[in-house]
């Protein structure tokens, strides 16, 4: 657990319990662990022998929340597909409803945000790409030390950059990154896709490309 989620872990969680022989996060995971388990969402400790697996109602559970609580960093399904297992198309519905869109991509757009796009014309600083559309050209702002916990990056320009919808989920999965001489590597095929585009006025800080890297393991 520590291996996976320890980057999120807060100075707190790390902190020991009252007894003083175990952290609190881990202390925390461990009643959870039971919980779970007593609910039906986890398959038990003895069955599972030390690999901790959901059992249905627990992936169940997960897509609920994930479907409650778009912004929640989704979870592979380790689960390999079954040998000679046909994935079958659903059957889906001839006049969706708009209710029934599930918005999966929160994009905060600041004052900052707006501002770095304008400078970059809304043209992608990683591939070039400038889509436009009928209602003007699309770009997305992408914070690279990301606002939220346990991040906190600031809303600055410099921690900033002007992407296109594809580079933008790249980067922020960290398939994407930039080394100190602003160089983008993508990692997905390995390819080095060139210097980081610049705009006048707009420079990149690169203690918040540290921290993306580091975040990501690059
Ligand atoms: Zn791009």
């Amino acid at each position: 657990m520590e291996e996976r989620y320890g980057k999120w872990l807060s100075e707190e969680d790390l902190g020991l319990t009252g007894r003083g022989d175990e952290s609190k996060w881990s202390n925390r995971t461990r009643f959870e662990r039971k919980d779970m388990e007593r609910a039906g969402l986890l398959v038990p400790a003895a069955i599972s022998r030390g690999v901790w697996r959901l059992t249905e109602a627990g992936w169940a559970e997960y897509r609920r929340i994930q479907e409650s609580e778009p912004t929640a960093e989704p979870v592979t399904d380790p689960r390999p597909l079954p040998p000679g297992r046909i994935i079958r198309e659903p059957e889906g519905q001839e006049f969706p409803s708009r209710a029934e869109t599930i918005t999966q991509r929160v994009i905060r757009d600041t004052a900052v945000s707006r501002y770095v796009k304008q400078l970059h014309d809304n043209t992608c600083q990683a591939c070039g790409t400038r889509l436009t559309t009928p209602g003007g050209a699309y770009s997305e702002a992408a914070h690279i030390r990301p606002l939220g916990q346990p991040h906190s990056g600031p809303d600055v320009a410099a921690n900033v950059l002007c992407l296109c919808p594809n580079h933008h989920v790249l980067f922020d999965r960290g398939m994407l990154s930039i080394s100190q001489e602003l160089i983008v590597t993508d990692h997905s095929s390995g390819s080095i896709l060139g210097p980081l585009r610049v705009a006048e006025g707009h420079s990149t800080g690169l203690e918040y490309l540290a921290y993306h890297r580091s975040h990501h393991g690059r």
